[in-house]
């Protein structure tokens, strides 16, 4: 089985791209990689960081993956490539963390020919705090990098978007996602199960080849949604407050609830595309039975609504009672 250019699944147009600015020393001080929460926006900025520093002698066989520097950075202990890290209690990007990076950034590189600085999750940053990264942008210095990381467009600064050079990555095709895992060591029926429930998110299907619990956790959040559907209101207020007190964990929750909410609108409006949640299917298909595509519209915006709360000030656990009220109702 041959392996795709730098070893990248599923966005080698990008790979290909960043690859051709480094051949012909066409290198942006700014890159903004977009796109869903584990779809690879941090492996395909670390293998350029590598690519960037790699010491082969040949510049087209680099990232080599094997020097010192190679070695470093893919373990993440390479002193002159820096990752901001968000707030751990409100999982903000902080003002304070943007110019910390900043800083240590404008320093001239330990070893390596660039400074990289990975922004993760940028869009979490409020505007003041992505402001501060202007200074940065507009006078790079020589030897630095920065490579932004974001799941949405709308939530970055248009001063900041002009000024890098945007990326936006697609979800993995399922079959590319298969084949990453076949070539992770995974076995056929597992690969088929991972990368069919994925929804292109190809990091946490290699995450959860790795920790079972994922696999569980996910699970969980589906038997979560599907029991609440067959609650009255009582039963569902009261799920809103137990969810409300672990607001970080609703990222991901809703996230699944939204690729729920579109297999069931697919099913409702007949669409031959195949659904996320395939090991669901049996359930979707009685669901899709007992609602209209109007009341699976309507879950789906609740739920897309619901996102945009959290990153909000606004009260979380009254949100989801908004939400679970907006979601259609079968035991009632
Ligand atoms: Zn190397």
């Amino acid at each position: 089985m041959t392996t795709p250019l730098w070893n990248i699944y599923g966005h080698t147009w990008a790979a290909e791209q960043l690859r051709r600015a480094l051949l012909n020393g066409r290198i942006r001080h700014a890159y903004l990689l977009l796109g869903a929460e584990s779809v690879g926006k941090e492996t395909l900025a670390r293998t350029f960081a590598m690519a960037l520093n790699c010491l082969d002698d040949d510049p087209a066989a680099r990232p080599c993956g094997q020097c010192r520097i190679c070695q470093q950075i893919a373990s993440g202990s390479h002193a002159d490539i820096l990752y901001s890290q968000v707030d751990a209690t409100s999982g903000a990007l902080k003002i304070e963390e943007i110019r910390t990076l900043a800083g240590r950034l404008a320093l001239k590189p330990y070893d390596a020919r660039y400074r990289v600085a990975i922004f993760r999750d940028f869009d979490a940053a409020q505007p003041r705090a992505q402001d501060a990264l202007l200074k940065t942008l507009e006078e790079p210095p020589p030897h630095a990098l920065l490579i932004l990381l974001a799941q949405s467009p709308e939530a970055v600064l248009p001063t900041i978007t002009s000024r890098s050079q945007v990326l936006p990555l697609r979800p993995v095709p399922t079959a590319e996602v298969e084949r990453a895992l076949l070539a992770h060591g995974a076995d056929a029926d597992k690969a088929a199960l991972l990368a069919g429930v994925c929804s292109g998110r190809i990091g946490w299907a290699l995450s959860a080849l790795a920790d079972e619990t994922l696999l569980e956790q996910r699970t969980n959040a589906l038997d979560l949604l599907e029991n609440a559907l067959g609650q009255g209101r009582a039963g569902r207020f009261s799920l809103a407050e137990d969810l409300a007190k672990e607001k970080l964990a609703l990222y991901p929750l809703l996230e699944l609830w939204g690729s729920y909410w579109r297999d069931a609108l697919h099913l409702c409006v007949g669409s031959e595309l195949p659904i996320a949640n395939r090991d669901r299917a049996d359930h979707l298909r009685r669901l899709t039975q007992l609602i209209t595509q109007d009341d699976a519209v309507a879950a789906l915006r609740a739920t897309q609504q619901m996102v945009g709360t959290l990153d909000s000030n606004a009260n979380v656990r009254l949100a989801l009672e908004v939400m679970f009220l907006d979601y259609p109702g079968l035991g009632r």
